[in-house]
C-alpha cells in the first residue's frame, strides 16, 4: 500500500495513516474513511506509461491509483467489461449518445466482483487466511467466488430473504453460510460483531474504506472505451452509496490526475420502497433510516451506510437524484432485455428506469452522453419476473397454430 497517503475521515475530517484502522476510531462506525493516493508519484506513473499503451485488460490496469504494490495472483478476471452503444436502444429511447456499461459480464455477475478483488488481494497481501462480509446477495457471492482461487476462507452473513440463486452460487463456493434471522441490517450487525471476535479481514464495502477504490475502476474503464472522453451524465443504481461515490472518486481523480477538466453528472437512483439517499439529497438533509421494501435487492438498503459520501458525490458532480417503482424496475429489465440482450438485476435495471424517468422529466437532455452502469445480472434473482413475462403453454406445434390465428 505505498501509494496510499492517508485517511481521511468523512465525519470529523480527522487524518490518519493508512493501514491501521477501518473506520475512524473518533467516529466510530459512522466515521467512514476516504483514501488518499501520492498522486504527484501516480501523475509520474502515467507520463511514464499512458493508459492507451496498457496490456492488462481488467480493473488492475490502474496499480497506481489502487492500494495495492503488485498484481494479485490466482484471481478470476475482474473488470473491462464491455461499454456498448445499440442503434436500435438509442431509437427506442431517443438518445443517441447513449452507452450500457455491461458489469453483469463479472465472474459473479454483478459489480460487485470489483471490490471484492481488492479484498481478496489485500487479505492475501497481509497474509490473513479468512475474509468475511454481511450481504443482501452480490458482496456475498463475488466474495465467496472470487476468495475460492487464491484459496482464502470465506465466512458469509446473508439474511433471511435472500434471493435463492444467490445463495446457491455462495453455498457453491464459499467455506461457511451463515444464515442471519431477520433483514440485511441485522446481518451486518451479527458479522461486524462476529468479524472483531475472531479477527477475519472485513469486506464490508461500506466500512472497509479501500473496497470503494475497487469500484471507481468501472468508471476509469468507461472514460478509456469512451475514447477518453468524458459522459455528460452517469448513472446509477444506489443502495449503500459505495457503487456511487466509486464512480465519483474515479473522475475526481482522473481530474486531479490532470487527464480531464470537468467530471460527469451523477444520477443516483433508488426504489421508491427504499429511498433515503434520494431523499435526503432532495431536501438537502441528513439521511433518516426507513424500512426497506423493494423487489430490488441489492438496493433494499433501508440504513445506508455510506450516505455521507454518496451525497458528496451528487453534490460535487451537480448530479441529480430519483426513485422509480418495482413496476418501472421490472418494465426496464424486460426492455433491456429485449432491446440489447443485457439481462440484469432489478438493482442492474434500476439505474436504466432512472435514466428513462430522467429524461421523460427533463433532467437528461436529448443531445447529452449519457452511460448507464448495469449493476448486476438477472440470473441472480430471476424470480423478479414472475407474472411479467409472456410464457406460451404448447404441447405440440398445432397449438402454435391456435395461438397464431387467435394473436395475429
Ligand atoms: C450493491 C449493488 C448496488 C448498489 O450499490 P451500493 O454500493 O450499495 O450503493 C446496485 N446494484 C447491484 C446489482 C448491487 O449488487
Ligand atoms: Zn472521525
Amino acid at each position: 500500500m505505498g501509494k496510499v497517503a492517508r485517511l481521511v475521515c468523512m465525519k470529523c475530517g480527522a487524518e490518519y495513516q493508512p493501514g491501521r484502522f477501518i473506520t475512524c476510531p473518533e467516529c466510530g462506525l459512522e466515521g467512514i474513511l476516504d483514501v488518499e493516493f501520492d498522486y504527484e508519484e501516480a501523475r509520474r506513473s502515467l507520463e511514464k506509461s499512458p493508459l492507451d499503451t496498457r496490456q492488462e485488460l481488467s480493473m488492475f490496469r490502474y496499480l497506481e491509483i489502487l492500494p495495492l504494490d503488485d498484481l494479485p495472483q490466482d484471481m478470476l478476471k475482474v473488470g473491462w467489461t464491455p461499454l456498448y452503444r445499440f442503434d436500435r436502444l438509442s431509437k427506442t429511447t431517443d438518445q443517441p449518445d447513449l452507452y450500457l456499461k455491461d458489469d453483469t459480464v463479472n465472474p459473479s455477475g454483478s459489480l460487485k466482483d470489483r471490490a471484492s478483488a481488492i479484498g481478496i488481494a489485500m487479505a492475501v497481501a497481509e497474509g490473513r487466511s479468512a475474509i468475511a462480509c454481511a450481504s443482501t446477495g452480490n458482496a456475498a457471492s463475488s466474495l465467496a467466488v472470487l476468495s475460492a482461487s487464491p484459496g482464502l476462507s470465506c465466512y458469509i452473513f446473508v439474511p433471511e430473504n435472500i434471493p435463492a440463486a444467490k445463495l446457491y452460487q455462495i453455498g457453491a463456493c464459499a467455506t461457511r453460510v451463515f444464515r442471519v434471522k431477520g433483514t440485511y441490517e441485522d446481518a451486518f450487525d451479527v458479522a461486524t460483531d462476529a468479524i472483531a471476535r475472531w479477527k477475519w479481514f472485513n469486506r464490508n464495502c461500506a466500512i472497509n474504506p479501500y473496497l470503494v477504490e475497487g469500484k471507481k475502476t468501472c468508471s476509469l474503464e468507461i472514460y478509456e472505451q469512451l475514447g477518453y472522453k468524458v459522459p455528460d451524465w452517469l448513472v446509477v443504481s444506489v443502495g449503500d452509496g459505495c457503487i456511487i461515490s466509486g464512480q465519483y472518486k474515479a473522475f475526481k481523480e482522473l481530474r486531479d490526475l490532470g487527464e480531464i477538466s470537468r467530471i460527469p453528472r451523477l444520477l443516483g437512483v433508488q426504489a421508491e420502497g427504499a429511498s433515503p439517499i434520494v431523499d435526503a439529497f432532495n431536501s438537502s438533509t441528513e439521511v433518516v433510516p426507513a424500512r426497506a421494501k423493494t423487489i430490488a435487492d441489492s438496493i433494499r438498503v433501508g440504513k445506508p451506510r455510506n450516505w455521507r459520501k454518496a451525497l458528496r458525490a451528487l453534490r460535487e458532480s451537480q448530479g441529480a437524484a430519483i426513485k422509480v417503482s418495482d413496476e418501472e424496475i421490472v418494465e426496464s429489465m424486460i426492455l433491456l432485455g429485449h432491446e440489447s440482450g443485457v439481462f440484469a438485476e432489478p438493482a442492474g435495471a434500476a439505474g436504466f428506469a432512472g435514466f428513462l424517468k430522467a429524461r421523460k422529466e427533463g433532467i437528461i437532455k436529448r443531445d447529452e452522453c449519457v452511460v448507464v452502469i448495469v449493476t448486476g445480472s438477472g440470473l441472480k434473482d430471476p424470480t423478479s419476473l414472475e407474472g411479467s413475462i409472456e410464457v406460451i403453454d404448447i404441447a405440440t406445434s398445432e397449438n402454435i397454430e391456435q395461438y397464431l390465428s387467435s394473436n395475429g
